[in-house]
């Protein structure tokens, strides 16, 4: 008789709600090992008991063909004394007091499922919630660890006997999927009235027709309420676009797959890859001109955000309505996204006509994120639902659990713990009450899920940030304020697992400095421990403080001002704004409510501005945006900034001459150059005088 072994065998990373457990049911039993597996707070954990040889092909197993959806960051394995068990089996989870397991992100419908939503036979054919182990909600619908359906919003959905079957048969592809459900005993769809009443007919096709009729449609989705109208329609996108408060800011729009991507948008293999990616992100694209998307959509925008279904309820909506549809935030203006049922019909009151919900709750408010493929490469612009909460591994261990608040626009928080760096979801503008209500509980629900209690505290070391109030506010703990832009050249190296140092270019609008003005074109030799500032953009007034962010002219004035005090008076942008020109003017000339900074965005602003581009931003970064869509990609000239040093040989930053390229920029305005030649000849400039200053190569 052969000798028997058993081994008790640890698995940590993602691996609960990924199907792990099944899978290794499945591992074992072929094998003829007896033993167990089950769930708890550290992740998944198993014995295997059997013959040497059967062990380890189970443990070489484990790694190589675990489910599609787990994550594995290490198996540890220990001997134990056999004790002749012969048949294997699922133990029940177990909770406890740590908690250290990580939770899956949010899934797109996999194919097998959508197999079987087309299936006329199959009992699940056209059910809006159809998912499995492979697919489907995780972190929106998670309320606390271990992941189990009780502890999920699926918890009021009492399984059908078909179900459960399926659930607690270890060969079957829905085996412990907590979402599990079906038309019996599963959420279901409901189509109401701006009121609130319920419309007639099936939801879906009663939906699919009201987008079809032009009406604006709220449709509940994974992390939030979308507001829903039909793309190709001028009169319905230009009424959702009045009926949000929102002016120029791109909608996203949703085509039913690759093909109809390659209709509206230039897309390569590897925007094709991001779009057809589990994790199903908006991704930016250059349109194709004459595609039928309606002028409103993206107003005076090459470039489109593209992203296909990625729940079945979506698939559907797409396959009735048969023809791509804005899907934007269901929100006013700047709000966070709608998520809450109870909110929904109040929020959107008077922007949607119809609403399309469902009775599963949704436990998170999470946006769309947004990438765009660069060099083939995915580069994420708003990482959320689809990523989050997927921790980054970070090279070098927290000594201490960490929470770091973020700053003011477009927040995150992020929760560290060992070599984990659990970065929150998209939370928005800590503007209103609603945001920050939303960055204090997600905190809270980070906290528990991942069992991290900060012992340090990093904020932003602007003062008037509600990211920082919230740090100082906090007792027990010590308190680390970083700066803005080392913060952002820091990420940038964990992303990189890179520990630095290197030379930190952070080109951004605001960011509070050292020295209590205001930096945003920086040049940072930084590790991720600390940094010198080595060069930055030349400090010049903001004339109006927080106004010359949204009045770009402001910043025209002022860079005019700075860059020939004598002839800036006969330009366009000074008589657009001649009532009030000669008081800005002043205002900068005296530092009298007129910061200094060093920003990039301001110099973009006002560029953007001596040419005509805009005045007046209706959000953030418009400007910029609008100069960038102008510049003609075929020009090589480029402008050239002076590098100076301040004061020779003491070791001050190097200061680069900002209103070089603004002299520029009106010289050759002022000689009829092609507009689009000179917003080239700008980037262009920008581009150069990074590299000049990186490598050293000071003209002259
Ligand atoms: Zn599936
Ligand atoms: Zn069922």
């Amino acid at each position: 008789m052969s000798q028997r072994i058993r081994t008790a065998v640890r698995v940590e990373g993602i691996v609960q709600g990924v199907g792990f457990r099944p899978f290794v049911y499945g591992l074992a039993t072929r094998l003829g090992l007896g033993g167990l597996v089950g769930n708890d707070v550290d992740g998944v954990f198993a014995e295997v008991e059997g013959s040497p040889a059967a062990v380890d092909a189970f443990l070489a197993s484990l790694a190589a063909d675990a489910p599609p959806l787990a994550r594995i960051d290490r198996i540890t394995t220990a001997a134990m004394p056999p004790d002749g068990t012969a048949a294997f089996s699922i133990a029940p989870s177990q909770p406890g007091p740590q908690r250290r397991t990580l939770v899956s992100a949010d899934t797109a419908t996999c194919a097998d499922c959508l197999a079987e939503l087309a299936d006329p036979d199959d009992r699940r054919h056209g059910y809006a919630f159809i998912n499995c182990t492979n697919c489907g909600p995780r972190f929106t619908i998670v309320r606390d660890v271990p992941y189990d359906r009780p502890l999920t919003t699926m918890a009021g959905f009492a399984m059908c006997e078909a179900c459960a079957a399926e659930y607690h048969d270890p060969s079957d592809r829905r085996f412990h999927a907590q979402p599990v459900c079906c038309p019996a005993c599963g959420p279901r769809l409901a189509l109401t009235d701006a009121a609130g009443t319920p419309l007639p007919g099936e939801p879906l096709a009663a939906a699919a027709r009201l987008l079809r009729e032009g009406q604006v449609l709220a449709v509940k989705g994974l992390g939030g309420y979308h507001l829903a109208v039909d793309a190709s329609s001028e009169p319905a996108t230009a009424a959702l676009r009045a009926r949000k408060h929102r002016e120029d800011k791109p909608f996203a729009v949703m085509v039913p797959g690759v093909a109809a991507a390659r209709r509206l948008c230039q897309v390569d293999v590897a925007a094709a890859g991001l779009l057809a990616s589990s994790r199903r992100p908006i991704v930016l694209l250059a349109r194709r001109p004459g595609s039928g998307v309606a002028a409103p959509v993206a107003p005076g925008n090459r470039q489109l955000g593209l992203m296909l279904p990625y729940t079945p309820l979506h698939h559907l909506l797409l396959s009735e309505v048969a023809r791509p549809i804005v899907l934007t935030s269901g929100n006013v203006s700047d709000e966070p996204i709608v998520y809450a049922d109870g909110e929904a019909g109040e929020r959107l009151h008077g922007i949607a006509d119809a609403f399309l919900t469902h009775d599963r709750p949704i436990e998170t408010r999470t946006d769309d994120s947004v990438v765009r493929a660069f060099r083939g490469r995915e580069m994420v612009l708003r990482r959320s639902r689809g990523y989050v909460p997927e921790p980054l591994r970070v090279r070098a261990r927290f000594a201490r659990p960490v929470l770091a608040c973020g700053a003011e626009l477009k927040n995150t928080f992020c929760l560290a713990k060992d070599n984990h760096a659990f970065v929150s979801h998209h939370i928005g503008d800590l503007e209103n009450a609603e945001t920050l209500r939303s960055f204090t509980e997600g905190i809270e629900h980070f906290r528990r899920l991942f069992d991290i209690t900060p012992e340090v505290v990093a904020h932003d070391l602007h003062p008037e940030y509600l990211s920082t109030k919230y740090a100082l506010e906090l007792d027990g703990v010590q308190l680390a304020g970083v700066q803005h832009h080392h913060a952002h050249i820091a990420s940038c190296l964990a992303d990189n697992q890179a520990d630095g140092p290197v030379i930190g270019v952070a080109f951004d609008g605001t960011g509070y400095g050292t020295d209590g003005t205001i930096w945003g074109g920086e040049f940072l030799i930084a590790g991720t421990g600390g940094f010198e500032r080595a060069a930055h953009l030349a400090p010049v007034p903001m004339p109006g403080g927080a106004a010359a962010i949204r009045q770009p002219w402001r910043m025209a004035a002022a860079y005019l001002d700075a860059a020939d005090p004598a002839g800036c008076g006969d330009l366009d942008v000074a008589r657009r704004n001649q009532r009030l020109w000669p008081a800005v003017v002043s205002m900068a000339r005296r530092g009298v409510n007129a910061p200094l900074t060093s920003s990039a965005g301001r110099l973009f602003d006002a560029v953007a501005a001596i040419m005509g581009v805009r005045d007046a931003i209706n959000y953030e970064g418009q400007a910029a945006v609008e100069l960038e869509q102008l510049a003609d990609p075929a020009e090589p000239g480029a402008y050239r900034a002076a590098i100076t040093e301040p004061d020779a040989g003491g070791g001050q930053p190097l200061h680069i001459a900002g209103t070089d390229l603004v002299r520029a920029v009106a010289e050759d305005l002022t000689t009829g150059t092609d507009r689009s030649v000179i917003a080239a000849r700008f980037h262009n400039g920008v581009a150069q005088l990074i590299t000049d200053c990186c490598c050293g190569s000071v003209p002259a």
